[in-house]
């Protein structure tokens, strides 16, 4: 076990990154932060910034020889990041893991391989796999981008071939997974956390809402049968397994109109669903993260309220002017979290609030109405 007093890396700075900061911080752990972006997020509250690229071996060095364990809040850091820090410090996920989910059509391939349900997919590797990819897939259809995407950018809807030709020449002739378009009736994600002995715990799945691809709002807990609750836990636990993870993981679902769940995305690290952990659970998801590196047994998931979680995104802001932050505040049942990004851009998530009350059905109504008045004129 790793006990506090002792120092733990992060490679990544963003918001996920800031609140294992905070977790860990708060537990009594001294943290280093390796992120190229000066002032990222997570920086603000670490003890030390190592600012440099994640292929810099120095600066890897550095991490390593500062740190007793080192964890990741992104997917897209070189595996080779992590393989290299994992030859002399314990470091969770481990890059095989990594490797998996950060391309989707090796992702999609393993959930194939193990008979996990997917919605219907053809890797297109090169542009004159198109034709036969588009035979097999009744449009319409996503093409995907199959490394580098999230938010729903790299990703693009087709209905013909023509639409698929100019879709992969737009999105740079990368690798893509051609993927058919569900209908879908409600999207959901579960979160666990994995130790290094293999005991999981789950967290109550989460309704999520997205708006133009990204995420809007999560619902807990989900309007969702219990059995299906139940099977979407069973299926992201085996996942979990079978990757030989350790640490807090995601897998995003969709419920089909016919009542299929498909798995659509795993999430190697803490998620924007999960946020409402920090505030409606006894342990939060970034406090689980350190738990699951430093070896210690995971912390109680228990669901203490209802609870809606919203994205504050960029394009609340209007010419640097943050919206009016009362109007959150005078919610006695919002609890705002704001990430310290210097610049608003359209989509880009510079904040969240949780709302906590009494029932999801009285939740809502109250959330839609600070969302509105959140609005810029
Ligand atoms: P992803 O980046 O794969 O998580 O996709 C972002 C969002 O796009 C999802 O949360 C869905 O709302 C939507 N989406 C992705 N794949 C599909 C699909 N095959 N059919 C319908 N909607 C999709």
């Amino acid at each position: 076990m790793i006990l506090p007093g002792a120092t733990l890396g992060i490679l990544g700075g963003g918001q996920l990154g800031r609140f294992f900061v905070m977790a860990a911080r708060k537990m009594g752990y001294r943290v280093v932060v390796l992120d190229p972006e000066e002032n990222c997020p997570a920086a603000q509250w670490a003890d030390q910034h190592i600012c440099a690229n994640y292929t810099d071996h120095a600066a890897l060095t550095q991490l390593a020889q500062a740190c007793a364990a080192i964890t990741t809040e992104f997917e897209n850091v070189p595996a080779s990041a992590l393989d290299y820090l994992a030859q002399t410090r314990p470091v969770c996920p481990a890059a095989t893991a990594l490797s998996v989910t950060q391309d989707r059509i090796r992702e999609k391939t393993f959930l194939r391989e193990n008979a996990f349900d997917t919605a219907p997919f053809v890797a297109v590797a090169q542009r004159q796999d198109l034709r036969a990819a588009f035979a097999q897939i009744t449009p319409p259809a996503l093409m995907k981008l199959s490394r580098a995407g999230y938010d729903g950018k790299g990703q693009r809807w087709v209905r013909t071939l023509d639409e698929a030709e100019q879709a992969f020449d737009e999105l740079g002739g990368k690798p893509c997974v051609l993927e058919a378009g569900v209908a879908i009736q409600t999207e959901i994600s579960v979160l666990i956390a994995r130790g290094g002995d293999g005991a999981v715990v789950a967290y109550s799945p989460s309704e999520n809402q997205h708006r133009d691809g990204i995420l809007d709002i999560g619902i807990v807990p989900a309007r969702i049968s219990a059995e299906l609750a139940d099977r979407a836990t069973q299926i992201t636990t085996r996942i979990a397994a079978l990757l030989a993870y350790q640490g807090v993981m995601a897998v995003e679902f969709f419920i089909a109109q016919d009542g299929k769940l498909l798995v659509n995305e795993i999430a190697p690290r803490p998620h924007n669903s999960g946020h409402y952990t920090l505030d409606a659970c006894v342990t939060s998801q970034f406090e689980q993260q350190v738990r699951a590196l430093c070896g210690l047994p995971l912390g109680d998931t228990r669901l203490l309220s209802p609870a809606v979680m919203v994205n504050l995104l960029g394009d609340l802001w209007r010419a640097e002017q943050a919206p009016a932050w009362d109007k959150v505040l005078s919610h006695p049942g919002a609890k705002l979290h704001l990430y310290g990004k210097y610049y608003a851009r359209p989509g880009r998530k510079m904040g969240h609030f949780t709302y906590l009350g009494e029932s999801v059905a009285a939740i809502l109504p109250r959330v839609a109405a600070i969302q509105a008045a959140l609005k810029p004129e």
